[in-house]
C-alpha cells in the first residue's frame, strides 16, 4: 500500500508539544507519512526554551537531499527556521528538489516568549521564502513584524494580508487568537486566497495549555493539502482539528501544557 508523503522542516522541541514533535503527531493522526528536516535543536519544556542549537547548514542540506531525493513529497510544511543562513539554506533546497505546496509558518517567538526567529532574519524570509509559499499562517504579532502594519482593528488585517500576498505569498492565513481581548467568546482566524476570503470562527477556549497550537494547525493544513483537499477545504479541517485539540489540550508538566491529538 501507499500513503501521501509529507515534509516537516522545523526546530526540535524536546518537551514534545510543539515544532517537530507536533507535526509528526499531526501527520500520524491525520494519516499521511511523515518525514523531517531539522532546523534547530532546542531545549524546552512546557515552562519555557532554555537552550537553542541551529543546526549546521550542511546537516540541513543533507537531510533535505536524503528525504527529497527518496519520497514523493506532496506537501511541505515549514516552522522555526532561526536565523538568516538556514533560511537561505532551507529556501535553496526548495528550489533544488521543486518540492510542492509550501505550507510556512513564520514562526517568531515561543509561547513563553523566548525568540525563535533572529530579527535580522526577517528581511531573508520576505525575499527568499514567502514568494514560494502556497499557504502562510502567521498569527497577528507575526504579521505586524512581516508587514509593518500594527493590527488593531479588522481593515488593519486586510491590509497586512494584502502585503502578505505582494510579497508572493498565495493564500493567507492570519491567526486572530493573539487580537481579541480575553473577554471576547469568539476566536477569529482569518482567510484570503486569489479567489475568496472569509472568516473562521470558533468558541474561545480558555486554557493556557496552547503549546504548539501554530505547530498543529499548519502541519494539519500540509497534511490535508497532501491527501488531494483544496485549500480552503484543508484550512477548514485544520480549524475543526486544532479547536478540539486545544479544547481537550493536556494538563501536564507545569507550564503551557500541549494541545492534544486525540482531542
Ligand atoms: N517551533 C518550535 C521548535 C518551538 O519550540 C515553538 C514554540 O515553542 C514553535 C515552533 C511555535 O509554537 P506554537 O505552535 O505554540 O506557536
Amino acid at each position: 500500500m501507499t500513503i501521501p508523503q509529507v515534509l516537516t522542516i522545523a526546530g526540535s522541541d524536546s518537551g514534545g508539544g510543539a515544532g517537530i514533535q507536533a507535526d509528526l503527531k499531526t501527520f500520524q493522526m491525520r494519516g499521511v507519512f511523515g518525514t523531517s528536516v531539522i532546523t534547530a535543536v532546542t531545549a524546552q519544556n512546557t515552562l519555557g526554551v532554555f537552550a537553542i542549537h541551529p543546526v549546521p547548514r550542511a546537516i540541513i542540506q543533507a537531510q533535505l537531499k536524503a528525504v527529497a531525493e527518496d519520497f514523493t513529497l506532496s506537501a511541505v510544511k515549514i516552522g522555526m527556521l532561526g536565523n538568516a543562513e538556514i533560511i537561505d539554506c532551507v529556501a535553496e533546497g526548495l528550489e533544488q528538489y521543486s518540492l510542492p505546496n509550501i505550507i510556512l509558518d513564520p514562526v517568531m517567538v515561543a509561547k513563553g516568549g523566548s525568540p525563535l526567529l533572529q530579527r535580522n532574519a526577517v528581511t531573508t524570509l520576505k525575499k527568499r521564502l514567502i514568494p514560494k509559499a502556497h499557504v502562510i499562517t502567521p498569527n497577528i504579532p507575526e504579521a505586524e513584524i512581516i508587514t509593518g502594519i500594527k493590527i488593531r482593528n479588522e481593515q488593519a488585517v486586510f491590509d497586512a494580508a494584502e502585503i502578505l500576498h505582494e510579497l508572493g505569498a498565495k493564500t493567507v492565513i492570519i491567526k486572530g487568537g493573539h487580537l481579541e481581548n480575553s473577554q471576547s467568546v469568539r476566536c477569529k482566524d482569518w482567510f484570503f486566497s486569489p479567489q475568496n476570503h472569509f472568516v473562521l470562527e470558533s468558541p474561545r477556549i480558555d486554557t493556557r495549555h496552547t503549546h504548539g497550537t501554530g505547530c498543529t494547525f499548519s502541519a494539519c493544513i500540509a497534511a490535508e493539502t497532501a491527501k488531494g483537499k483544496g485549500i480552503e477545504q484543508a484550512v477548514r479541517i485544520a480549524k475543526d482539528y486544532i479547536s478540539s485539540a486545544i479544547g481537550h489540550s493536556l494538563n501536564i508538566g507545569h507550564g503551557h501544557g500541549p494541545t492534544n491529538h486525540w482531542g
